[in-house]
């Protein structure tokens, strides 16, 4: 495998000709954050970390290069008193990455960072740079590196705005309620197995100045110790003594709900970053709104059916429907049910399970995470994935950009 940094747009162009003329294929890659092997190829890796920074910025709008991070992109908002709209619980993907991915956070009204583009620059398969106009913006909002280079991202912005974020244990039909879930600008629940409770976080957005910052870090540290004292817990004892792992789980979330850590108020983006202290596999998929409930309440019956020893909580978040063809909220008003294993244990069992159950109630898993579906799955899921093909074969007519992946997933 070669990894080619081009340090400008015109090295991609040359990269993309050189591969081309060759028969070699090209993966764009990012922060490599995926779980799925999106970005890996053993032919040539292009990597963007060079191509960083502000093309332009109205107040409206903001162009950035396509390797910027999201915390780059943070940064150089607030410094503008501006930010996105959405927000996720990590800011080291790059803005590519999380666009192609259709990174998503929990807002029920606000759609993911791809949904927020406006305009794309990239290096199709023949090494031509083009515009991405606005009637292709759909095909190419979340297209998974599959149709160009992407090398500059116009997303929409906002003016800057304050969360106040609250955490509060609950009943999980209570967190599971319509009146919960899009009750807040934001809202997520974690609700751990065979404890039948779920730790409720929302935000409201608030005309307030941010809290001094040992509060934040108070409240970011214990949000990411919730998963990993449940995880320390499930490994050290939950594999000699699976019995355990309940005990841990009631222990787990009776320390994430102490009242002392109930509520922080920071700027959107640094309130909801929560980066993983632990390091973990995860499987996500987006259900209907409509049968979310049904399937987190079968998700927990099926863990303890199984006696599945899973000492992390089952993440449950909000999105609205998606415009973006290869997004998996595309549609359809979304909950996304996510599982997590620690790494070093195996994840298939867990993964499997939540494959069967929620891909039974209409579920369509994140592209970034660990999945088991192949083009039949895909070709039944998603309506406009032979639009996405005719848009693909015009960028890319000879396949530089395919790859093992997407050959399983889109053929
Ligand atoms: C701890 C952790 C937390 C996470 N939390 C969330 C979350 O809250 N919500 C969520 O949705 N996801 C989440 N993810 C998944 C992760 O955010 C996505 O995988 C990520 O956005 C990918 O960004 P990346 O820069 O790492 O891209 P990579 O993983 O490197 O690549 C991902 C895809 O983007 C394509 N790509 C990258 N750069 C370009 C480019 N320049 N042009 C065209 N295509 C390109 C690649 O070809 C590949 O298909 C999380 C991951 C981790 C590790």
């Amino acid at each position: 495998m070669a990894t080619v940094r081009p340090l400008d747009e015109a090295g991609v162009r040359a990269a993309v000709r050189r591969a081309a003329e060759s028969g070699t294929r090209v993966r764009p890659v990012g922060a490599g954050h995926s779980y799925s092997p999106l970005a890996v190829t053993d032919e040539v890796a292009l990597e963007l970390s060079a191509l960083t920074g502000v093309v332009a910025c109205d107040g409206e709008r903001i162009r950035v290069r396509a390797g910027t991070t999201l915390a780059q992109l943070h940064a150089e908002l607030a410094g503008r008193d501006l930010s996105l709209a959405c927000a996720a619980d990590i800011d080291t993907p790059t803005v590519a990455g999380a666009v192609a991915t259709g990174m998503h956070g929990s807002h029920p009204a606000v759609g993911s960072l791809s949904a927020q583009v406006t305009g794309m620059r990239l290096v199709d398969g023949t090494g031509t740079a083009v515009e991405v106009g606005a009637a292709g913006l759909d095909a190419a909002r979340t297209a998974l590196g599959a149709i160009g280079v992407v090398t500059e991202v116009e997303l929409a912005v906002r003016p800057w705005y304050s969360l106040r974020l609250t955490q509060a244990r609950a009943p999980l039909d209570e967190a599971l309620s319509p009146e919960f879930l899009d009750g807040h600008a934001w809202s997520e629940f974690w609700v751990f197995p065979y404890t039948g409770e779920a730790l409720t976080r929302f935000g409201d957005e608030v005309d307030e100045q941010p809290m001094p910052s040992r509060a934040q870090t108070a409240w970011s540290l214990e949000r990411r110790l919730v998963r990993s004292a449940a995880v320390g817990g499930g490994l050290a004892l939950g594999r000699t003594m699976p019995r355990l792992v309940p005990t841990i789980n009631r222990a787990a979330i009776r320390f994430s709900g102490s009242a002392a850590l109930a509520e922080v108020t920071d700027l959107a983006h640094r309130a909801l970053l929560a980066p993983p202290v632990v390091r973990w596999e995860e499987s996500e998929w987006a259900l209907p709104r409509a049968a979310l409930a049904d399937g987190v309440r079968d998700l927990l019956a099926a863990i303890t059916a199984d006696g599945l020893d899973v000492g992390f909580p089952l993440e449950v978040r909000v999105g609205p429907a998606e415009t973006g063809w290869l997004h998996p909220a595309y549609g359809r008003d979304t909950g996304w049910v996510a599982v997590h294993t620690a790494a070093g244990a195996d994840p298939e069992p867990l993964s499997r399970l939540a494959a069967a159950v929620l891909g039974a109630h209409g579920g369509r898993p994140n592209w970034a995470k660990r999945h088991p579906w192949t083009h039949a799955e895909v070709a039944a899921a998603y309506p406009r994935l032979a639009d996405f093909a005719t848009v693909r074969a015009g960028y890319d007519p000879n396949r530089v950009f395919a790859s093992p992946y997407l050959d399983a997933v889109l053929r």
